[in-house]
């Protein structure tokens, strides 16, 4: 199925000679995917437990995305957003339901997570107020505003100067988030659950919190639901878990079901706040993507996949636990979004041992490995990457010479 050199070497050869090096020479050409397995050009199988980073929420090849986005291209494909259009209408309302504000809710499609905050930042900056209040160690996107937003100095630094007025607190301290936010601020913004820090999961009512020192200073909360909504964490948005509304949500990861697509959604106000002109993407909300998602949202309403993935993440979370490897300090799960925390920076280690066993992972910190599987995995393909990650995880430290570095 490749058109050049049939082998994963040659893959890799060929990604050095035309592709950027923003990335890590990826391991492996993959070729085609069912559901939760993807398969090499060597004819390898894996056990996809990243989900193309928490994107594949219905694993591959889905019936429902394939049906749903072979109609809408075959019927209309791209309109600009001079048009409107039966996929984006049906895609916003829906959204605007399901998280809870289907009056007072407003819908900025677009194509992806960092696009998502830009409007976001922008909505910030409608305010008027000059400061925004975020989390350190935060990930927020690569853009230059998102970046300004991202809580991680060395992805900040080689572009500086970034937009100006974004201040970082410590993630889960609700007296230092207090400390921060002033008449001055113009919003906070946190994500549920940090993604790329290594799946940190806040203290029970720090989003509670948050809200209330955002309405007592007049700022907006802007949640960053990129990685964390549409299931991930077991329920649709996981600002649901504490019962909160956001002004602000931002959306993309999951949502287009491996197309595409980001949204930026505005609740009460901050629904009107960028007027004719001041915002605009030509590809965003395109009827191809749109439709992806109302295929992911009605099945995972149809497959009951919240309480899927609720319960299988859990499981996952206790089985890991019961390895008792010596080389797992801690694993910690929201829903299907879940990190093994371990005792050295052997991180990339375990993922490379993992995948040549036939499971893809991801070293999201070199000490910890991040698992953000489909919401569609089977409990028999969790309950065998169990047995075999004891193995995996001795392997890994037998063959460590000290420890080394993750690429992501
Ligand atoms: C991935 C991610 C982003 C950036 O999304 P892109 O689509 O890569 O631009 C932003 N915020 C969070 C929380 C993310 O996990």
């Amino acid at each position: 199925m490749s058109s050049g050199g049939n082998d994963n070497a040659g893959a890799a050869q060929r990604w050095r000679e035309s592709i950027m090096q923003t990335y890590g020479t990826p391991p492996v050409e993959l070729v085609s995917g069912s559901g939760c397995e993807v398969t090499d050009v060597e004819g390898h199988t894996y056990l996809d437990l990243l989900g193309g980073i928490a994107v594949n929420v219905l694993g591959h090849a889905h019936p429902a995305v394939t049906r749903a986005v072979s109609e809408q291209i075959a019927t209309l494909g791209h309109v600009s957003n001079f048009y409107s259009h039966e996929p984006e209408l049906r895609l916003a309302e829906r959204l605007l339901t399901l998280i809870g504000a289907p009056d007072n809710g407003r819908v900025f499609f677009c194509n992806s997570g960092s696009e998502a905050n830009e409007a976001a930042f922008k909505i910030a900056r409608r305010t008027g107020r000059p400061g925004v209040v975020a989390a350190s160690e935060g990930f927020h996107g690569r853009t230059m505003g998102a970046l300004a937003l991202t809580g991680q100095p060395t992805k900040r630094e080689p572009f500086e100067p970034l937009p100006s007025g974004v201040e970082h607190v410590p993630f889960g301290d609700t007296a230092a988030l207090e400390a921060a936010v002033n008449e001055e601020t113009a919003a906070i913004v946190l994500e549920p659950v940090q993604g790329e820090a290594g799946i940190v999961i806040p203290p029970e009512g720090y989003l509670r919190s948050a809200r209330e020192i955002a309405d007592r200073a007049g700022a907006l909360l802007i949640l960053d639901e990129v990685q964390t909504g549409i299931g991930r964490t077991g329920h649709w948005f996981a600002f649901q878990r504490e019962g909160v509304l956001p002004d602000v949500l931002t959306l993309a990861k999951g949502l287009g079901g491996g197309l595409p697509l980001g949204a930026c959604v505005g609740i009460g106000e901050a629904a009107a706040m960028l007027n004719p002109g001041q915002h605009a993407t030509t590809f965003g909300g395109n009827p191809v993507c749109c439709a992806a998602a109302l295929a992911v949202l009605d099945t995972i309403e149809s497959e009951q996949l919240l309480r899927h993935g609720a319960g299988l993440g859990e499981e996952l979370v206790t089985m890991i636990e019961r390895l008792g490897h010596p080389l797992v300090a801690e694993v910690r799960g929201a829903g299907m979004l879940i990190a093994v925390e371990l005792n050295e920076k052997l991180a990339s280690v375990v993922v490379e041992t993992a995948r040549q066993r036939g499971y893809l992972l991801n070293p999201v910190r070199p000490d910890a490995v991040r698992l953000a599987p489909p919401l569609v995995l089977e409990r028999q393909q969790a309950q065998r990457f169990v047995r075999d990650l004891g193995e995996v995880l001795s392997e890994a430290l037998a063959m460590s010479t000290g420890g080394e570095e993750g690429t992501r």
